[in-house]
């Protein structure tokens, strides 16, 4: 407890105080037994709420290293000046983001539409005219939505749960950078691919989800990572990986070497590809990789691992346009 662990953007460390018999366990304690799993419990027994949903937001890699010091702001964990001066900015600029917090000028700032700052501003000031928020205005009105009608219309559902706006975000290619914060607040991430034959029919699909809270870029390696292994499992020896993360194809072609948990995840995959060497990994636009995201949004409401050897029925549409 002595050391920075956690993934808090306020920090690493546990902060004070603690209570008595905090400071002489060892994060191995708060992990069931003979388990890669937090003991939730204990922890939650241990901690305040706010300092056991941040131990609990640390995800637990299966690959097993040694404990060492990683340099946070770098994706290899690798400390360089240029990142060092860069966190030295960011902080700088952290520090006028509060105190401009109040006074809106940087919605305003924003490169967009006067009509878009304008429904940004009606979100964050929590005025947007949802039937639930009409209801309360005493406006008669019904409650459920007016798109789909499956559930009551409040901003939440409106902004990120109804299917229309879920459409929307995909179509403005939007999805990847807002359904992984979505998941993020599920305390999950979650992971999808699909195999496909040179032809393009279905052959498999598979998807996953894990606990804690990884980067974007660990979600994608992990994904990357699982559908190679199982690729070697089922045998194959002719495989052309997709995947929409520039950072993974790079991280994964040059030789940089890291410390970071990505890293951890890329000299697995690395190992992967030493071992079959016509399995290839190559990138792609997001736009053409949709059928593994949303095999990704599908996958906390199953099991954390999951094998398809028939189309999953949320994929179908997406295959059938793309055969079409
Ligand atoms: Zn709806």
């Amino acid at each position: 407890m002595s050391e920075p662990w956690l993934r808090e953007k306020e920090g690493a460390w546990i902060p004070s105080p603690q209570v008595q018999g905090v400071y002489i366990i060892t994060v191995n304690e708060l992990l069931h037994p003979n388990m890669k799993r937090w003991n939730k419990e204990k922890i939650e027994s241990l901690f305040p709420m706010h300092i056991a949903n941040s131990i609990l937001d640390v995800p637990l890699h299966d690959m097993f290293e040694e404990d060492k010091l990683v340099w946070f702001d770098d994706l290899h964990g690798q400390y360089s000046v240029k990142s060092g001066y860069n966190l030295m900015l960011n902080c700088t600029g952290a520090v006028e983001g509060l105190t401009s917090h109040s006074d809106w000028k940087t919605l305003w700032k924003i490169q967009a539409p006067p009509k878009a700052k304008h429904l940004l501003w009606r979100i964050c000031k929590g005025c947007l005219p949802t039937r639930i928020r009409l209801q309360e205005r005493r406006v008669p009105c019904l409650l459920s939505c007016s798109l789909c009608d499956l559930s009551n219309e409040d901003d939440w559902h409106i902004l990120f749960e109804c299917n229309d706006s879920v459409q929307a975000r995909q179509t403005a290619g939007l999805d990847h950078v807002i359904a992984p914060r979505l998941q993020q607040d599920l305390n999950k991430t979650s992971l999808g691919w699909c195999l496909r034959d040179h032809l393009g029919n279905f052959v498999m699909a598979g998807t996953g989800w894990r606990e804690g809270n990884y980067s974007i870029v660990e979600g994608e390696a992990l994904a990357l990572f699982e559908a190679l292994k199982v690729m070697e499992q089922k045998g194959l020896s002719h495989v052309l990986v997709e995947t929409d993360s520039k950072s993974v194809v790079n991280a994964i072609q040059h030789l940089r070497d890291g410390h970071s948990q990505f890293s951890v995840l890329i000299r697995s995959i690395k190992n992967v590809l030493l071992l079959h060497p016509n399995f290839k990994v190559s990138f792609i636009k997001r736009q053409a990789n949709m059928v593994a995201h949303t095999l990704a949004r599908a996958a906390t409401s199953w099991s954390s691992r999951c094998i398809f050897e028939t189309l999953p029925s949320c994929i179908a549409s997406i295959l059938s346009n793309e055969m079409s």
